[in-house]
């Protein structure tokens, strides 16, 4: 029939799945071929209906059919749908040859596909599907079901399809919010199991959306490829297929508390992916360098990362219970490099209390964007070509309209190294990094600057006019501030000295707060604080923090009243993990 092609290995249930730009003759073809006695029932919505209908009856002529359609969107996923179905099918007298033939979305493949599971015990159906979601997803697999107001998929049966037929030329009439949303399973596939995949990704970023026919054609294929290599060797999600579970633990969290149809799937999905990284890379498993890579992919793509709206309680208590599971540990593919990943096991408890902390670092990463990712990439060409002047004019003039701009000041901060102008440089990272303290390629950069800073003597006075904190980077990756008011006695040095011990207890600065903060030792943290402001009740910055970290303190400790009373209610322990 056509030799793009890929076949999902699952002994007398193996089937393939088909790629082409003329998939109506194909499947035409196909049921010609292995069903030339029975009748063809197509389940669609009316979406779908709409534009392909007439080419659906066009194909089928000759072959008894019949269309259903109901009305499109996850609101539809529920029972009354799927009793629509067996309805058409019971009017239509489908019997034991009988095909099913799931022409759509996720919705229409996940209803479509569980009538058919269960409607006599059973009829074969195929997938067609026609977003990209569907495509790259939902149609390879087997899961089939809908949702209860309760929650999401609760019902459900696995029953894989004869086939499935994707053309990707059925995106052409998706909107792009949809469109998008396909991306987030892409950019799962790519993180989780295809480096090649990922690199591509990270090549096209901002400018996906005008990929070529042969692109999309690729894209799919192996994301395709990769849920197929999975599905072949764990049908029943016992094991490794949870590795495609990347980002929906805490995306199906998303979804739940914002209820189904506010977010799209592949949104919630995104969103998930960024949280879920966070997490691995505060555990240790991911790369901070890939964390960045997925911040950047995700935003030139258009995700939203956070939705501030939704109250981190119910992400709370919408987290691991999905599936009305109540387990005190989840396993969570964790990315240990692009296109690897592997599942961890982990107290429930202590991904809800990582909940805010992982907030706070997407909060504080939605700061740093200011610039967008194609302005930097030209401004970023320009400086490599000599540029230097006019790229340093133009970065001045937007980090003083807005001073937290932080990748316009990284930029700057690297024209002013080029140009020799190490103090200046030095000054601005130095900003970064006050705003922006757990940022790892702020760091790298910062100790970069401070080593040239040691090797050159500094040509321009960069004076401030007050003394500034300055900056000590540690070995580890972590840094010291020291205060502006020096002890007496304390030398004074432009340069700080990379190795230098941290002198004395915790230093009091707010950057210092910080550090404390991110790292979760938020008593230290306001501890600082308080003194900062019994020397200096007036001070601004220090009144600043305290507003801004009260606020999210009141939503930790509301936070915590909550999972106490889940844990009295489930009689699991929220003590400290070891
Ligand atoms: P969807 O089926 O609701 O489709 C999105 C919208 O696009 C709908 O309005 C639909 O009418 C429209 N549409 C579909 N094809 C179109 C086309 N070619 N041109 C114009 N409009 C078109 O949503 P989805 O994102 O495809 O799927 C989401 C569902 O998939 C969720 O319910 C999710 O739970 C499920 N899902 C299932 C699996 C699985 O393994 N079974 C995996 C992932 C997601
Ligand atoms: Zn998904």
């Amino acid at each position: 029939m056509t030799s793009d092609m890929l076949t999902v290995p699952l002994g007398n249930r193996s089937y393939d799945i088909f790629f082409g730009e003329d998939i109506y003759s194909l499947f035409q073809e196909w049921i010609c071929r292995f069903y030339p006695d029975g009748s063809v029932f197509v389940i669609t919505d009316r979406n779908v209906a709409s534009i392909y209908g007439e080419d659906i009856r066009r194909w089928l002529a000759g072959i008894p059919h019949d269309v259903h359609s109901f009305e499109p969107g996850e609101e539809s996923k529920g029972w009354e749908t799927a009793r629509g179905i067996y309805s058409f099918l019971a009017r239509g007298n489908a019997d034991r040859d009988a095909l099913v033939v799931a022409f759509g979305g996720g919705v229409v493949g996940d209803l479509a596909g569980f009538a058919a599971a269960t409607y006599l015990r059973g009829l074969p159906y195929i997938q067609i599907p026609t977003t990209l979601l569907s495509q790259v997803d939902s149609s390879v697999g087997g899961k089939t079901g809908f949702n209860l107001p309760e929650g999401k998929n609760l019902v459900g049966a696995f029953h894989q399809p004869r086939a499935v037929f994707i053309d990707h030329n059925f995106l052409r009439t998706l909107d792009d919010r949809n469109l998008r949303a396909g991306m987030a399973e892409v950019v799962k596939c790519g993180l989780a199991g295809d480096a090649v995949l990922w690199k591509t990704l990270c090549s096209n970023g901002a400018g996906w959306k005008s990929m070529s026919g042969q692109e999309w054609h690729d894209v799919i294929r192996r994301s395709v490829a990769f849920k197929a290599s999975i599905v072949g060797k764990d049908e029943r999600e016992s094991s490794i297929r949870r590795i495609l579970n990347l980002g929906h633990t805490i995306g199906h969290a998303l979804e739940q508390s914002s209820g189904y149809g506010a977010l799209l799937h592949g949104e919630a999905v995104a969103m998930g992916l960024a949280w879920e990284v966070i997490f691995s890379r505060r555990l240790g498993i991911t790369p901070p360098e890939v964390e960045e890579r997925l911040f950047s992919l995700l935003r030139e793509m258009g995700f939203a990362l956070d939705d501030p709206g939704l109250a981190l309680s119910s992400i709370a208590s919408a987290v691991g219970l999905d599936k009305k599971r109540v387990a005190s540990d989840v396993d969570i593919p964790m990315v240990t490099a692009p296109g690897a990943c592997a599942l961890k096991r982990v107290p429930l408890a202590l991904l809800r209390k990582e909940l805010p902390a992982i907030r706070a670092e997407i909060l504080r990463r939605g700061r740093v964007a200011g610039i967008d990712p194609a302005e930097e990439r030209k401004l970023q060409e320009r400086i490599e070509r000599g540029g230097h002047e006019e790229a340093a004019a133009i970065l001045e003039r937007r980090v003083e309209s807005n001073p937290s701009d932080l990748k316009a000041m990284v930029l700057l901060s690297d024209v002013y190294r080029r140009t020799g102008k190490h103090a200046a440089a030095w000054e601005m990272i130095k900003e970064v990094l006050q705003q922006s303290p757990a940022d790892a390629h702020v760091q790298r950069v910062a100790r970069e600057i401070e080593e040239e800073l040691h090797r050159s003597p500094p040509r321009e006075a960069v004076a401030p006019p007050e003394p500034l904190e300055d900056v000590i980077l540690l070995p580890e990756g972590a840094f010291e501030i020291r205060p502006a008011d020096r002890l007496p006695g304390t030398p004074e040095s432009p340069v700080p000295v990379a190795d230098a011990p941290p002198p004395g207890p915790p230093i009091r600065t707010i950057t210092m707060a910080n550090v404390y903060w991110e790292q979760g030792e938020k008593e230290t943290a306001l501890r600082i604080v308080d003194e900062i402001l019994m020397r200096d009740p007036e001070d601004h910055r220090a009144l600043e923090w305290k507003k801004a970290h009260e606020e999210e303190r009141r939503a930790v400790a509301a936070l915590a009243a909550f999972l106490d009373a889940i844990a009295k209610e489930y009689g699991y322990d929220l003590s400290e993990p070891h």
